[in-house]
């Protein structure tokens, strides 16, 4: 069973506190690993590292940080085959998701913002009467990076990769839930060269490791990404600090089908936008909406493909749909299933516990793909995020009530509409309030894009030059170059 280890000041490290947590493995119910219970002592430790580091790496010509950041992305992809089997044993997600999509995104982040920062410009304004402004950015500071248990290395690396190429020194925690890749990239770093320091993580538990990160009066910075609740005791805690906060919180994804939509593609992207990673990312379409002439035809054709998607064993290479993250998170779903089912709407299919017929996954945490229809207004399903293999279908009439449904809920992170109609497709766009939104797609991603939601789903926005802007503090400064 792996030891996973605090990373402060380039070395591994046991927890000041001497305890360790157990990681369980979703697929089977088992421990696979165990962790550090860190806590304020450790963080604080691995603020000192970061601060130590901080001068001379943020001083490191941006070439250098680059190449250094490439290396990581390299070794990653070197190691893809060895992360990906830990991402699917931590998480319970299919080893074929995380190798397609887990893994080669946390290698694209590092790409991406390696090279990013070597076109990262500065702005100049000049004045009528010849007075020169321009605006330099400087890191600022030590980061701290929080972020949850659904994509451990993608999200992870999505904040660190910008932050170190930026600048700044880090202290990251990943969710306590999914700790192995983590460990792994602190040894991907060690071995690209990065200085000691640069990089900190800290293991435990968000109550203890995460609250010392968000209340650290020397950590200025801080992006995280988990639930709104956390999200809002992050925000408290950080605000008698005046911290610059990016927050990526929960979604409850509207999918709207218009009658004029090609129906093969709308069945089959609001499958794979439904039940992807078995619900767990924050951008699933988990509420779907279909233009009523075609409401009883988009039902049958999706129960149908719902109904075909294999649940099991995760490692294997024929499974759709692999473990939730843990039995208290299925608990929780199964909970808004019936509570559905008990304020009268109608389950078309799933809505149990799941158990795949695999010895090693007797004790897993599975659920079956579940389609909810005719769900009484007001549900809790129809508003909460469930983050599970679950999704409600509802037809409406008309443009009018398409958009006033999805927009009747307080989250605000994504939305997608299918619709053959171009300009319907742009009007319902600017309608939409979520921060993305897909039209005849989903989740296609571009990282240059401005990424992040409204509402109760976050504040600020990550990706491209919001990221490399968010890392650093602009200082703008003005010449008068005339003597006029
Ligand atoms: P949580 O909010 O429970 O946890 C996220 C991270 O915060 C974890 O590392 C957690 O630690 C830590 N944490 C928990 N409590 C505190 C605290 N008081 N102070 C500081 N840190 C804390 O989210 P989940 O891990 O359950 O992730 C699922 C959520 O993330 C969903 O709501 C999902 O929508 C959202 N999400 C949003 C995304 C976006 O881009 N908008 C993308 C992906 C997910 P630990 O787990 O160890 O307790």
């Amino acid at each position: 069973m792996t030891t996973v280890l605090n990373f402060i000041d380039g070395r591994f490290e046991q927890p000041a506190s001497g305890q360790f947590l157990d990681d369980l493995e979703p697929a089977t119910g088992r421990p696979c690993a165990r962790l550090p219970d860190g806590d304020a002592r450790d963080v604080e430790a691995a603020v000192a590292a970061a601060e130590r580091a901080l001068p001379e790496w943020s001083r490191t010509p941006a070439e250098r940080r680059s190449a250094i950041l490439l290396r990581i992305a390299d070794l990653i992809e070197a190691d893809l085959e060895a992360f990906a089997r830990a991402e699917s044993i931590d998480t319970g997600k299919p080893l074929t998701l995380a190798r397609t999509l887990d893994i080669p995104r946390a290698v694209a982040n590092f790409r991406f913002f390696a090279t990013a920062v070597l076109h990262f410009a500065s702005d100049a304004h000049i004045t009528d009467d010849l007075a020169l402004n321009y605006t330099v950015r400087d890191p600022r500071g030590v980061a701290g990076l929080i972020a949850p248990w659904n994509l451990p290395l993608y999200l992870l690396t999505w904040k660190i990769a910008p932050a170190l190429a930026a600048g700044c020194t880090a202290v990251a925690k990943p969710s306590e839930l999914t700790p192995l890749t983590a460990h792994r990239l602190c040894e991907v770093c060690r071995n690209a060269g990065l200085p000691p320091g640069v990089l900190n993580v800290v293991h435990g538990v968000g109550p203890k490791a995460g609250a010392a990160i968000a209340a650290h009066p020397r950590i200025a910075t801080i992006s995280f990404t988990g639930g709104t609740a956390t999200g809002a005791a992050i925000s408290a805690a950080a605000a008698p600090h005046f911290k610059k906060l990016s927050l990526e919180l929960g979604g409850k994804n509207p999918n709207l089908v218009f009658a004029d939509a090609d129906m093969d593609r709308a069945v089959s992207t609001s499958l794979r936008a439904a039940y992807s990673n078995q619900g767990q990312i924050c951008l699933c379409g988990s509420r779907l909406f279909v233009e009523r002439p075609r409401y009883a035809e988009f039902v049958e054709r999706f129960v149908e493909r719902t109904k075909r998607l294999r649940v099991g064993d995760p490692l294997e290479p024929d499974t759709d749909q692999g473990a939730l993250i843990s039995a208290a998170h299925r608990e929780k779903v199964r909970g808004f299933v019936e509570l559905a089912r008990r304020e009268g709407a109608r389950i078309l299919c799933g809505g149990r516990p799941a158990d795949p017929p695999v010895p090693r996954c007797r004790d897993g945490f599975f659920f079956e793909p579940t389609v909810v229809v005719d769900v009484p207004a007001g549900c809790a399903i129809l508003r909460e995020e469930v983050f599970g293999p679950v999704v409600t279908v509802t037809p409406f009439e008309g443009e009018d009530e398409a958009v006033a449904l999805a927009n009747g809920v307080d989250y605000g992170l994504s939305a997608s509409v299918w619709t053959d109609c171009l300009p319907r497709a742009h009007s319902v766009a600017r309608r939409l309030q979520a921060g993305t939104v897909w039209i005849n797609c989903w989740l296609l991603r571009d990282l240059r894009v401005p990424f992040g939601g409204m509402k109760h789903s976050g504040v600020g926005r990550e990706g491209g030059w919001e990221a490399l802007r968010f890392f650093t503090e602009p200082k703008n400064v003005c010449v008068k170059v005339s003597k006029g």
